[in-house]
């Protein structure tokens, strides 16, 4: 049996501030998800170390690497992917210890994009040009406005757990390919990757100060100390709405620059001319895939009524055929929840779906294992029917294995139901027509739409 989770050996994972690991007095324990164990001991920044990483990442921003040509800054970002490949082992075991996730989606998804955003970003930037504008003026003589692209200076990255090395490299790759400098601050769930990265950067040739990794907290703790940092130009946040307008509020007072990317509770359509296996399976993936703690993942999927009640018994019986091994087997296709807190939250849901009326398809508890997994964040995947429109269930982002299904009859009442959110992520819409595939994409209230 290969666990690849339990912790034989508890990390410790410190900040990474001017090219030098420094420890804390102020340290928490990082718990296993899949069974509890510790898993490592992370070093919490206080408001000094967070001073520190912040006027490291402006000296360098001065130093050299604000004068480093543009071919060298690239050639720096491909060497970071090579590097995080070179040890795709450590950073591989480093994440499912850290999440629980099955090493089989891991090893596909986390690990391989964390290497080739920075790829995919040194090659945007040698393409980025400037742009220029022929005005006219009054002389006659006209005039050429034009843009430079210049670094904004010392950017806070802010990421969650859920695909924690992808996330953070997502935001890091650019704002390190544009010439900034950074101070990181992962989750406390997920500080494992981040640190690794440090030495990798260091081997790959950043100069220090280029990225520090600053462990903690949001409130009264590193995230919020960075977040209100006079020191920082700039924030680059990933994670939940709520926390979104946390940082908004924040950010105010020294007028920060943002950019988020924040929760959803996303629709999938289904239309009855569906090519009906590649709907089942796609939706089935997209709501249990990394236990359905992907913020793009479809918690509430519109049926055409038709095909409902063949989707809901196919859909339901890929909930049930899902695996919850442990990681390292090739077997598992689901891992547990990141925490015994997120766990509380999600039954939290389970409940309230049956308080509000749901017709539980399959799932709403917690599988039990006879070992040491009963000690960790495990749900059973879950889906339901009949709830009405406006159930907390359907309209609050729930962040686990688990959505609704309802029926709908007519177009436009799909697209009124999938539009009804406060949310606005990601749509899935499944169709063989293809101007309706066009149509019904079109008018999503959302960034993104996939047909
Ligand atoms: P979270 O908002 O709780 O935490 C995200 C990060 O913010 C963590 O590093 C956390 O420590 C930090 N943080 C929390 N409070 C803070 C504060 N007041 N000031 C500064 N930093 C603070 O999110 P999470 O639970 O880690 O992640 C799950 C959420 O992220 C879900 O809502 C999911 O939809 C969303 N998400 C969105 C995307 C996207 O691309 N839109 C991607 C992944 C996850």
């Amino acid at each position: 049996m290969n666990t690849l989770s339990t912790a034989a050996q508890v990390q410790e994972r410190k900040n990474y501030i001017d090219g030098r690991f420094v420890a804390s007095t102020r340290q928490f324990k990082k718990m296993s998800p899949v069974d509890g164990s510790e898993v490592a001991i992370v070093h919490e920044a206080d408001r000094g170390m967070v001073d520190q990483a912040v006027s490291a990442a402006r000296t360098a921003l001065k130093g050299p690497w604000g004068r480093m040509p543009l071919q060298e800054r690239v050639d720096l970002l491909r060497n970071i992917a090579a590097g995080i490949e070179r040890r795709f082992d450590d950073f591989l075991a480093a994440e499912v210890a850290d999440t629980g996730k099955p090493v089989s989606l891991a090893s596909h998804l986390d690990i391989p994009r964390g290497a080739a955003n920075f790829r995919v970003f040194a090659d945007i930037v040698r393409t980025y040009g400037t742009e220029s504008y022929l005005l006219d003026t009054p002389d006659g003589k006209g005039a050429v406005n034009y843009a430079l692209r210049k670094p904004l200076g010392v950017v806070g990255v802010i990421s969650p757990w859920n695909l924690p090395l992808l996330l953070l490299t997502w935001k890091l790759a650019p704002a390190l390919a544009c010439g900034n400098t950074i101070v990181a601050k992962p989750s406390e769930e997920t500080p494992s990757t981040a640190t690794l990265l440090a030495e990798v950067m260091h081997d790959a040739g950043v100069p220090p100060g280029v990225y520090n990794v600053i462990h903690g907290f949001g409130p009264d703790s590193a995230g919020e100390f960075l977040t209100m940092h006079p020191g920082v130009d700039g924030i680059t946040f990933t994670g939940e709405t709520a926390t979104g307008s946390a940082i908004m509020r924040a950010v105010a007072p020294t007028v920060k620059p943002i950019s988020f990317e924040l929760g959803g509770k996303n629709a999938g359509i289904v239309f009855a001319d569906c090519d009906f296996d590649a709907a089942v399976a796609g939706m089935a993936n997209a709501i249990f895939s990394n236990c359905g703690q992907v913020c793009l993942a479809p918690e509430r999927v519109y049926v055409e009524r038709p095909i409902f009640e063949r989707f809901v018994a196919a859909l339901k019986q890929k909930a049930e055929g899902y695996v919850m091994g442990w990681p390292g087997d090739s077997k598992t296709s689901m891992g547990p929840l990141i925490s015994k807190l997120h766990r509380e939250k999600v039954l939290s849901y389970y409940e309230l779906a049956r308080k509000e009326g749901a017709t539980v398809v399959t799932g709403g508890g917690v599988p039990k294992f006879g070992d040491a997994r009963d000690s960790g964040s495990y749900v059973q995947p879950t889906l339901w029917t009949g709830l009405p429109e406006t159930s907390r269930t359907v309209k609050e982002e729930i962040f686990g294995p688990c959505a609704h299904i309802a029926p709908f009859e007519k177009e436009e009442e799909a697209i009124a139901m999938a539009n009804d959110t406060r949310y606005g992520l990601a749509s899935t819409v499944w169709t063989t027509h293809l101007s309706r595939g066009h149509r019904v994409a079109q008018a999503m209230e959302v960034g993104i739409s996939w047909v």
